[in-house]
């Protein structure tokens, strides 16, 4: 007989592989460390990290703490204290129960522990590295728990190297922290990230915990949702429709305290929002199930966030008419207002602001007979968000194609600083051909061969994109300086991304005058942007930098031309003068890629006479 093969692994190895699964970044740290935070009844929780937790995560508590016996037991595998009999996984009440986190945890890193019961006179201080223990003595110390891992994957280079930037670990810890700190908001939190302290959160309740967490202007952003059924009782927040915004930032489940996703029930809401929401948006919501533990299965997942439901149809339902219910009763719907401009909004506080000089805006177009006003807009609103209502009727056909429009006058004071730069008179002027404009949304001009028509929101794109990226890599841009800085605020983690764009948005001609704790203060803007738009244009940048953190220095500034160019582009809708339409046309063709936009949608497209011989031959 040949000898046996087959060896039961150590068990410093076995943690290892175990840590593979529970531990992929330090941020799985800090969410195993606060869980146990947690269970522990703790009713206050610090957080200490450095380089995103790459050298240090630390949690402290005031929970139950240890006997030595537990402190030196909780690091073997499968060791707990919430569990004993297979039956207690259908009626859990705790964060952890798996027994596993600590071990694998141990097994690749170097683990400082120090607790004490409070009933005991000294507590036990433990250190162990790669799941060999180095010391264990007795120690004074407060009541509570303190866990400190450092060095993360030290003996696993290939996982340590692995770890993406700075910027992206910290966003996942910070992910894991606000998920805990939201499920339970009668426990203080406090994050320290490389010596300065990010988040303080008293002790209060799940309205103001969210607040807190992401900024005073969430308040008035949130509809109560409440429904209490046998199978489920629902409570939380879900967001007004007009603040649903292009990316996926806010949107939270709990289900019994525990942070979870769920594609199924996101499902739920968005129908909930059915006929609410512009197209791609997406609303905020923070809701927070409880259902009877035995009805869910938590243990399918080794990091828990995704879970089974008995009966998932039925809670569809019933989160799905919740939030209809919310939506409704609070008058949220019949106030929809997409089409405002966003000119009239001032989302942000004018700090010191005298009177506005009166304008005087002199409409030398206009005709009283017209169907459609076609030039109702003085340049200075270029690039908003302003839609017209298009005329259904024939004439509609020949918007636009009026040979000499003239300029429209335009004595607003404020119109001379927003001009774009598109429209500057240095512009070449290398008028060879008429332009039309169609629709408000095409312009079409004739050439050689026979005719171009270009997508005007798109051409500006890549028009703005090209600017703004030589901008941020090459050239700073100059600024178009403002009487009156504004205050723009930001919840913590907006302020920690916008900090980090700082430069590249100096680039693009911001001028900022102050970083404060949550408030930025503007006193220049990019040539081209107008005032009312800069806290939309921001917003749109967060929002699309937060959903999709770029990994190089060179992705970062494309990500915020792109963003940039996206929000500042003229829309379908927006009436240009010719010779907007001519220095649109003129700068696309100067561009280094004019055919296709930013995000590589075709810009233009031609027709060839023989096209239009072709059509005309049937
Ligand atoms: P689990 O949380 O699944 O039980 P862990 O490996 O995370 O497994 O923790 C093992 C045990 O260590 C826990 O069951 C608990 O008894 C103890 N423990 C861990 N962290 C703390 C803490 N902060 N305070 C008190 N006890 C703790
Ligand atoms: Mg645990």
């Amino acid at each position: 007989m040949a000898a046996s093969i087959i060896q039961l692994l150590p068990d410093h190895v076995a943690n290892q592989i175990a840590a593979g699964e529970v531990v992929q970044r330090p941020a799985s740290v800090v969410k195993e460390l606060l869980e146990n935070a947690v269970d522990a009844k703790s009713s206050d929780i610090k957080l200490i990290v450095k380089e995103a937790g790459k050298t240090l995560v630390q949690v402290i508590d005031n929970g139950l703490g240890m006997n030595t016996t537990d402190a030196r037991l909780c690091f073997e595998r499968h060791a707990t204290s919430k569990i004993r009999k297979a039956e207690d996984l259908f009626d859990l009440h705790t964060k952890g129960f798996r027994g596993e986190a600590l071990a694998s945890i141990a097994a690749i890193a170097h683990v400082e522990l120090k607790t004490k019961q409070d009933q005991e006179e000294l507590g036990t201080h433990i250190v162990i590295e790669g799941s060999k223990l180095v010391t264990q003595d007795v120690a004074v110390l407060p009541k509570g728990t303190s866990f400190a891992v450092k060095n993360l994957f030290f003996n696993i280079p290939a996982r340590r190297n692995f770890l993406k930037s700075e910027t992206v670990e910290f966003r996942h810890v910070m992910d894991e922290f606000q998920r805990v700190a939201m499920a339970h908001p009668s426990i203080s939190f406090t994050l320290i990230h490389n010596g300065s302290e990010l988040y303080n959160l008293p002790s209060s309740n799940y309205r103001q915990r969210i607040v807190n967490i992401f900024g005073g202007k969430t308040n008035e952003k949130l509809v109560p949702v409440s429904e209490e059924t046998e199978l489920i009782t629902i409570s939380g927040f879900v967001g007004k429709p007009e603040f649903a915004k292009k990316s996926r930032g806010e949107q939270f489940f709990f289900v019994n305290d525990r942070y979870i996703k769920s594609a199924y029930l996101h499902h739920a809401i968005m129908s909930a929002y059915d006929g609410l929401l512009k197209e791609g948006n997406q609303p905020s919501y923070f809701l927070y199930l409880q259902v009877p533990p035995h009805t869910i299965d938590i243990n399918i997942h080794p990091t828990k966030t995704e879970i089974k439901f008995d009966d998932e149809h039925s809670l569809y339902a019933i989160l799905r008419s919740a939030v209809k219910h919310s939506l409704g009763q609070f008058n949220v719907a019949p106030v929809l207002d997409f089409e405002r401009d966003a000119n009239l909004d001032t989302p942000y506080e004018y700090k010191n602001r005298e009177a506005d000089f009166p304008t005087i805006q002199v409409d030398s177009n206009f005709n009283p007979f017209a169907t459609e006003k076609s030039s109702s807009k003085p340049l200075s609103s270029f690039g908003s968000y302003k839609k017209e209502t298009t005329t259904a009727s024939w004439e509609s056909l020949y918007v636009g194609l009026k040979q000499d429009t003239q300029e429209i006058e335009s004595f607003s004071f404020e119109s001379e600083e927003v001009t774009s730069k598109l429209f500057d008179d240095d512009v070449i002027e290398t008028k060879t051909t008429s332009t039309y404009q169609i629709h408000k949304k095409y312009i079409v001009s004739a050439i050689k061969s026979g005719m171009l028509v270009i997508d005007q929101g798109r051409a500006h794109q890549r028009v703005l994109y090209e600017q703004f990226l030589t901008n941020i890599t090459v050239q700073k841009a100059s600024s178009q300086q403002l009487l009156f800085p504004l205050e723009l605020y930001f919840s913590s983690d907006e302020m920690i991304l916008l900090k980090e764009l700082q430069s590249s948005l100096e680039n693009t001609g911001f001028v900022f005058d102050a970083f404060n704790a949550d408030s930025i203060q503007v006193s220049g803007l990019p040539i081209g942007m107008a005032e009312s738009e800069v806290s939309i244009v921001l917003e749109e940048l967060i929002g699309n930098l937060q959903n999709e953190i770029p990994e190089s220095s060179f992705s970062q500034s494309d990500s915020i031309a792109k963003s940039m160019a996206k929000s500042m582009a003229v829309k379908t809708g927006t009436y240009l003068t010719e010779k907007e339409q001519e220095n649109l046309v003129n700068s696309l063709f100067a561009c280094k890629e004019p055919n296709v936009s930013p995000f590589q949608k075709p810009t233009f497209i031609t027709l060839t006479v023989e096209d239009l011989d072709k059509k005309f031959a049937i």
